[in-house]
């Protein structure tokens, strides 16, 4: 598996959004092969530069047919960007927020990675694999560099959106169909993985409730130093929300798939996020669910929502094993349950896009 995939699947995960996509079409655009009413589904790609012009042209093509309207890119690619646009597909740039080892940040500011309860900094002490390099969502200066991050993703012209990805703590638990992977039992917070515990973090939450969490005895089980976690995160997505509002442009997130998993084992409040729509990985497989859950999942969110923003179910397909039979139910169980649309995460070919196209009617 590679580091990519790894990711997701460990819901370490990366992946999210929009609105029904309405198609914007450009002088030379050709017309979408359907209404924009159909478009509703999602892919998260990570671009291949070596693809031609003329094949990414036919393939999304292909996706519109299948009733895509929008595409997270992993990576930038104006090439791949103006390909899906030309067929009335939005093209978004997915980002990674807090996870980041870009060498030179390393570099230049250790200070700004977040602190284990046992005090050790993702800079130098990476849990669980090597690209773990969590930032702290309390420090300015994290929240300033993120903005610049998001400006110059959104000042592109061929960019329609921010996805955020990432956008969370580490995984204080892991999905459980990964403790095996890792020889580690996570029935509680063990606190190598236990984050932010850094001045920063300690010295602000100290001001509002008068402790410092690492004298707590038992500061896993304290609801008050949650929510300041949870509140962190959603204040980093807040300031992102800003800079995507200036330009005009939507912001959406890949999160965990259900808002009470969300908070437990990441500490994402994502109900409570400003965005446009959400796409949370309800990936069955990491979870030892079956098809069915894609549809409990999606109601969980769904209700959490209360309306303030469309929900897209993440597939991992993967999960699926081939079986187009378990696709269609998964995605016709979604949308039952009040998803706009899902999500898709892994290889999409002609009997994916079929299958997805037959669920949808
Ligand atoms: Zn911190």
């Amino acid at each position: 598996m590679n580091k990519r995939n790894f990711l997701k699947s460990v819901g370490l995960g990366s992946l999210a959004i929009m609105q029904p996509a309405i198609p914007t079409l450009s002088a030379s655009a050709k017309a979408p092969a359907q209404p924009a009413k159909t478009a509703r589904h999602r892919v998260w790609i990570n671009p291949d530069e070596k693809d031609t012009v003329a094949e990414l042209q036919q393939r999304y093509a292909a996706y519109r047919k299948a009733g895509i309207g929008d595409i997270f890119f992993e990576a930038d690619s104006e090439k791949h960007f103006r390909a899906a646009k030309e067929n009335g597909i939005k093209a978004h740039r997915w980002i990674w927020t807090m996870n980041r080892g870009e060498k030179e940040l390393l570099a230049s500011h250790p200070e700004w990675y977040a602190k284990n309860r046992k005090g050790e900094s993702c800079a130098t002490h990476p849990p669980y694999v090597g690209y773990y390099r969590w930032l702290c969502p309390s420090k300015p200066e994290v929240i300033n560099y993120l903005k610049e991050q998001a400006e110059s993703v959104l000042s592109k012209d061929y960019v329609d959106g921010l996805h955020l990805d990432y956008v969370r703590y580490c995984d204080v638990v892991l999905p459980v169909n990964l403790w095996s992977n890792y020889g580690i039992d996570q029935s509680k917070e063990l606190p190598e993985y236990d984050f932010c515990y850094c001045e920063t973090c300690r010295e602000k939450y100290k001001a509002q409730k008068g402790i410092d969490p690492l004298e707590m005895e038992h500061p896993d089980q304290s609801p008050s130093w949650r929510k300041y976690r949870y509140d962190r995160i959603t204040n980093v997505v807040t300031n992102l929300a800003q800079v995507a509002k200036q330009h005009k442009k939507p912001i959406t997130a890949a999160v965990f798939p259900t808002p009470d998993i969300a908070k437990r084992i990441v500490r994402q409040d994502w109900t409570n996020w400003p965005l446009d729509s959400v796409n949370p990985m309800i990936y069955h497989g990491f979870y030892k669910e079956d098809v069915n859950w894609i549809g409990e999942a999606v109601a969980e969110g769904v209700n959490g929502l209360h309306g303030k923003f469309p929900l897209y179910a993440g597939l991992y397909l993967p999960d699926f094993k081939g079986n187009m039979a378990d696709l269609e139910k998964g995605v016709r169980l979604a949308l039952q349950n009040g998803a706009a649309g899902v999500s898709l995460f892994g290889h999409v070919d002609s009997t994916v896009l079929d299958t997805i196209k037959k669920a949808s009617v």
